[in-house]
């Protein structure tokens, strides 16, 4: 069941808890597995495709630096982006157990375990049909990695940003709490602003929106999702 993709070059932003068990933390391999067949089932389409990992399963700068005062903010951030490193050497075995050839590039040098970031590299890679897995976020502290999948999204001239989280798209208002909160299939920019909706973090959605690069939020751990927005259904919800 080939998909006819919508999309050519795709960044996909996974979380860090896309790489545990709901409710907990660290890595489950069998949650990295069940995404890894996914996007197995997406490559044979042709698609390019780069993944951001996140690393809030092992930890996240800004809370860590909470935690005591002997932890230097950066230090936290620091160590954030390396916890993103761990899931995407994990993310990387899932995949080529799969089948599906990988690079890791990290935005922090780390000769042993990953490529350097480097854009010409990266689009080759891509374009030789390999799934690029881009670690270490922006290799800069107090940012996210959303922020990293946004400007990375620019820098290989995606078309589009990919957000895969745990619900299905962005509401009107929380469905949690909101039983007439309604899922929006098609948003623009203005509007998420207007309405002070919860996209990406800020700073990642301004860069796509002053770019005019599309972003679609869509719950990912459902099978099959990932091959449905790239194959343009109107799962989610799409920001443009
Ligand atoms: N981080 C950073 N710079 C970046 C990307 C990430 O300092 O460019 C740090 C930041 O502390 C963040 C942590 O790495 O909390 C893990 O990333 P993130 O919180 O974005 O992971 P996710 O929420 O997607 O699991």
């Amino acid at each position: 069941n080939l998909i006819t993709p919508k999309y050519q070059r795709i960044l996909l932003k996974i979380s860090g808890e896309s790489f545990c068990r709901d409710g907990e933390s660290g890595i489950s391999m069998s949650e990295v597995a069940s995404i890894s067949e996914q996007i197995r089932d997406v490559m044979s389409s042709g698609v390019q495709l780069a993944i951001v990992c996140g690393g809030g399963n092992i930890l996240r700068g800004k809370q860590f630096a909470e935690v005591s005062d002997a932890i230097i903010p950066s230090t936290a951030h620091y160590m954030g982006m390396l916890a993103t490193v761990i899931n995407a050497l994990a993310l990387q075995d899932a995949l080529e157990s799969a089948g599906v050839a990988t690079r890791v590039q990290s935005a922090i040098r780390m000769e042993g375990v990953a490529e350097p970031f480097i854009r010409r590299r990266c689009i080759r890679h891509l374009e030789k049909g390999r799934v690029v897995i881009l670690a270490a976020g922006t290799g800069s502290p107090f940012v996210t990695t959303d922020t990293a999948a946004a400007l990375r999204a620019r820098e290989i001239d995606a078309d589009v940003v990919l957000k895969g989280t745990k619900v299905d798209g962005v509401y009107s208002d929380d469905p949690m709490k909101n039983p007439h909160a309604i899922r929006y299939t098609e948003i623009t920019y203005r509007e998420v602003i207007d309405q002070n909706l919860q996209v990406m973090d800020a700073q990642a959605f301004h860069h796509c929106m002053e770019h005019k690069l599309p972003i679609v939020v869509f719950d990912y751990k459902r099978v099959g999702n990932i091959a449905r927005v790239i194959a343009g259904e109107p799962i989610g919800t799409r920001v443009h």
